[in-house]
């Protein structure tokens, strides 16, 4: 006679038992084969995926992040550097007071949950489709401001530059500026150690 086994409180003859392990094996061979050719043919992902991020910019190419660090002190795996800075006229980021003078992401320690960009005031901070992160090193694996900055569009001017003329920070949250002004021109990054061109040097 067969032995018997208790399992969650009721008794079952024992030679069922392994009977109901393969059954899952018996169900999975008569499913569909799913098999990805990865990387040839990479997978489309959902449209909210959350990949890698992005700093994003004001249609004249200022840029949207204040340097508050919500999205540091949002993130649950301390992932994210921000330091602010205070923007000048000569040498302007953003349209307001501050901006982010540097910002990383580890992405060694991201889990993507995308807490930071919920925190971010500004929507500075999004978040690509891009999962393709992987990499055998972990300086590789922090992204800097200038990895994750946003390319120029029509329109944009490499920041820093000034304001559009007539207009205050409010007007660029509320869409009014759509574009940069005719004749805005990039300034000098002085705070990057960029050097003024010396006087009758050729642009
Ligand atoms: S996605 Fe999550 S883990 Fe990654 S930086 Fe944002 S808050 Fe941190
Ligand atoms: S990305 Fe957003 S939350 Fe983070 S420092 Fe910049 S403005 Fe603040």
């Amino acid at each position: 006679m067969a032995e018997e086994s208790t399992e969650g409180g009721q008794t079952k003859p024992g030679f069922q038992n392994p009977v109901a392990g393969f059954g899952v094996t018996f169900k999975a061979m008569f499913k569909k084969r799913l098999t990805e050719q990865y990387p040839e043919q990479p997978k489309t992902t959902a449209p909210r995926f959350h990949g890698r991020h992005q700093l994003n910019r004001h249609p004249d190419g200022l840029e949207k992040c204040i340097g508050c660090e919500l999205c540091a002190w949002a993130c649950p795996a301390d992932a994210i550097y921000v330091e602010g800075a205070d923007n000048t006229d000569e040498e302007r980021y953003s349209p307001g007071e501050r901006y982010g003078r540097v910002y990383q992401i580890n992405y060694a320690r991201c889990i993507l949950c995308g807490l930071c960009i919920e925190a971010c005031p500004t929507r500075a901070l999004t978040m690509t489709n891009e999962f393709e992160l992987a990499d055998s090193s972990r300086e590789n694996l922090i992204y800097t401001k200038e990895q994750l900055l946003a390319g120029l569009e029509e329109g944009m001017v490499e920041s820093p530059h000034s304001i559009f003329p007539g207009t205050d920070e409010q007007d660029y949250y509320r869409g009014l500026v759509t574009e940069a002004a005719p004749g805005t021109v990039r300034q000098v990054a002085v705070s990057k150690g960029e050097k003024p061109e010396p006087e009758g040097a050729e642009a």
